[in-house]
């Protein structure tokens, strides 16, 4: 059994990380500031016994004894992530330079959660661990793009110079129970605009694509990447079955049996235009690869918004 910190444990895939580890009997130190994360989401085992929340914001620096670290503190919603654009570079670099200062001291391996908006609007595809990216870096993307790049810096530069023994993952599109109905993700966007009859919001002419992950697959390449010994990343977690952003709008009002229109408003700057993951690195080193059909877990995800509407959060 160890004792895990998992900051930003309240959000959308901490609070599933969190449940996780307490299922594999560690002891959680769930560490959130509560700006995109709820306490409904950790409501489920809040009274477990090796379970703790501390509500600290990861921009200030902070203590804890434990074994392991797992760093996901920051809005992942574009429109969360913009609407302090300062604050999530802060978050980004701050938090990631309080979490390895702290891995240093206490000696606990780290894993960082980083993002496929690293590879910005990828010229290459599918995006592979090599591909260095093309990101805007003055654009409104980029408190969140190179905030995580210059976390991935950090990572490994506390590596090289420190020892620290880190784990760096790569997240692609990630979907599920326990995302914000209003953060603004095309997931949770489509799926409640059927439920609610409300015109379905294609950005662009739909044609964008993206690559979408059920979130207990992401949670199994996630602690399968922290327990290995092969790599330290960085490593690529995601669904590689690509799809466009219209064929998602047509695929959720044909599982919802909606009435709701398609209607097409702008892009917004500089989003990417395709997104896949090559996922060979995380099947050679821990043979990872996800399970769950995009249809499977469409069909779980709508069911929960549809339990939260009827309850009326
Ligand atoms: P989320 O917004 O649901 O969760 C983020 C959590 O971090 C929230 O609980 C929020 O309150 C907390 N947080 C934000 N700023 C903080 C701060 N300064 N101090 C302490 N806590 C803070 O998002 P998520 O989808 O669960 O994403 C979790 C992590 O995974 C993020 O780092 C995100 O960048 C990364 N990621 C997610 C996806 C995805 O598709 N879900 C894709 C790529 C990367
Ligand atoms: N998108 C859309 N309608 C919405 C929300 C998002 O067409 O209501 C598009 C968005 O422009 C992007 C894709 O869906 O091309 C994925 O957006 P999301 O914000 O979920 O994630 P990210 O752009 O970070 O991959």
């Amino acid at each position: 059994m160890k004792r895990i910190l998992v900051t930003g444990g309240a959000g959308f895939l901490g609070s599933h990380l969190c449940e996780r580890l307490l299922n594999c009997g560690h002891e959680v130190v769930c560490m959130d500031n509560l700006f995109t994360g709820r306490k409904v989401n950790i409501l489920p085992f809040a009274e477990h016994p090796a379970f703790e929340f501390i509500r600290q914001d990861v921009i200030d620096p902070f203590k804890v004894e434990v074994d392991e670290i797992y760093n996901l503190a920051c809005p992942a919603s574009p429109v969360h992530y913009q609407h302090n654009p300062i604050k999530t570079i802060k978050t980004n670099v701050m938090g990631a330079i309080h979490c390895l200062g702290l891995a240093k001291r206490i000696g606990a391996r780290i894993l960082q959660a980083s993002t496929s908006e690293v590879y910005g609007d990828p010229t290459v595809h599918p995006q592979l661990e090599t591909y260095r990216g093309n990101v805007n870096p003055i654009g409104i993307r980029a408190c969140y793009d190179e905030g995580k790049r210059c976390a991935e810096a950090l990572f490994f530069d506390y590596h090289r110079q420190n020892g620290v023994d880190i784990r760096v993952m790569r997240i692609f599109n990630t979907y599920g129970p326990r995302m914000l109905a209003n953060d603004g993700r095309v997931v949770s966007n489509f799926i409640v605009q059927a439920l609610k009859e409300k015109p379905i919001t294609v950005y662009g002419k739909g044609d964008q694509t993206r690559s979408f992950c059920y979130v207990s697959d992401l949670i199994d390449g996630m602690i399968a990447l922290m327990d290995q010994d092969a790599t330290v990343g960085p490593v690529n977690i995601g669904n590689p079955d690509e799809f466009t952003i219209l064929e998602l709008a047509e695929k959720v009002i044909a599982m919802t049996g909606s009435r709701s229109e398609i209607i097409f408003e702008d892009l917004p700057q500089d989003d990417p235009m395709q997104r896949q993951p090559d996922i060979a690195l995380a099947k050679k080193y821990f043979g990872w690869e996800p399970k769950v059909a995009l249809e499977e877990g469409l069909k779980k995800t709508i069911a929960y918004f549809q339990a939260e509407l009827e309850a009326g959060h």
